[in-house]
């Protein structure tokens, strides 16, 4: 079985006093869950705040983005070895916002995500339609492409998870209908196949987008989605430890 995931995404919140409460909360809610993987994406500012509170627990550390060189004359930018040096290990790749606030192409995703592999870290990588790309009728043809590029070149899939997030339910209020999502997840995880065979099996694929402890239920009852990848919800721990309290209750 592929087990189960909760991420949270603080995006650019929370400072490092905040971080420490939040992720100690969370820590303390989530001791006797079992069976899943539970991650934090802080801000790069808190990720040590946070490694000092988890370490030792099952919490996991993930930093929001990397760049896909090991050093150099790259300013604002942290290497894949700083953030194991922080404790993380796992990274968000080509979030929709990196995609659409700083230009974050395919091919910058794919560079990002074989550079993670290399250096010993478990990439999150994100796909997703815009509203209009939905509307048009060519989600699959869109996240079909971001899915091909992203791994293109990539051996295994041991070490990936995908995150399927329509980007008009980021941050919006408006999710997925449970059948929607399981469509595209069961898409992506065919396209997998097809280049991995039956390794996709074992390939976690979350859904993300206004994912609450309120609509997490029903979503998790889906085949192909294997948990979820939260912003919003995320930076209150109660809401959080509920949404890792229904999907472990339902996988
Ligand atoms: C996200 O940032 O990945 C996300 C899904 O955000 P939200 O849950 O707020 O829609």
């Amino acid at each position: 079985m592929r087990g189960w995931m909760v991420a949270g995404n603080w995006k650019m919140h929370n400072t490092q006093d905040e971080a420490r409460t939040l992720s100690k909360y969370i820590v303390d809610n989530t001791v006797n869950i079992q069976g899943g993987e539970i991650v934090l994406a802080p801000p790069f500012t808190s990720l040590s705040v946070v490694y000092d509170v988890i370490k030792g627990s099952q919490v996991k550390l993930a930093a929001q983005n990397m760049y896909y060189e090991d050093k150099g004359a790259y300013t604002g930018e942290v290497s894949p070895a700083m953030l194991k040096d922080t404790g993380c290990s796992y990274v968000i790749i080509g979030h929709s916002e990196r995609r659409k606030y700083f230009h974050e192409t395919d091919e910058g995703v794919n560079l990002k995500t074989k550079k993670a592999l290399s250096s010993g870290l478990m990439p999150i990588v994100c796909v997703g339609e815009t509203l209009e790309e939905r509307e048009k009728g060519i989600t699959e043809y869109v996240v079909g492409i971001q899915v091909k590029k992203a791994l293109n070149g990539i051996d295994g899939i041991a070490d990936i998870v995908i995150a399927y997030e329509p980007v008009w339910a980021i941050g919006t209020g408006k999710n997925a209908t449970p059948e929607e999502a399981e469509a595209v997840q069961k898409f992506i995880r065919g396209i997998v196949r097809d280049i991995y065979g039956s390794a996709a099996d074992n390939l976690k694929i979350l859904y993300g987008g206004s994912v609450t402890a309120d609509n997490i239920g029903s979503l998790i009852e889906m085949e192909d989605i294997d948990g979820a990848l939260v912003g919003g919800a995320s930076l209150k721990g109660e809401g959080f430890v509920g949404i890792i309290k229904r999907v472990a209750e339902k996988r």
